[in-house]
């Protein structure tokens, strides 16, 4: 049985406007948001699971597996980096 990367897992980004397909080379770094205005969605099929961050709710929320509002990214970062191994 083949074992899969996992960076596999989130392979998949497209415009939710546009349609347009990122890789997640030219993904990581940029916002969430497309050339077009439209939000940068994950496809959910793939498995991905993801977090936001962020003040205010957002329009993307309703894709998110978790959201944390008022908080800073600074500080929940700071809170998990040890537990993610970004330490
Ligand atoms: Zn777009």
């Amino acid at each position: 049985m083949p074992s899969h990367p996992l960076h596999s897992t989130i392979r998949r980004l497209y415009c939710n406007v546009c349609g347009i397909v990122y890789s997640t080379d030219r993904y990581f770094g940029r916002d969430w948001y497309c050339d077009c205005g439209g939000f940068i969605l994950s496809a959910k099929e793939q498995g991905a699971r993801l977090v936001i961050i962020n003040h205010d709710p957002t329009p993307l929320d309703i894709y998110i597996d978790l959201v944390i509002h008022n908080r800073k990214i600074g500080d929940v970062l700071e809170e998990t980096a040890e537990e993610l191994m970004l330490k």
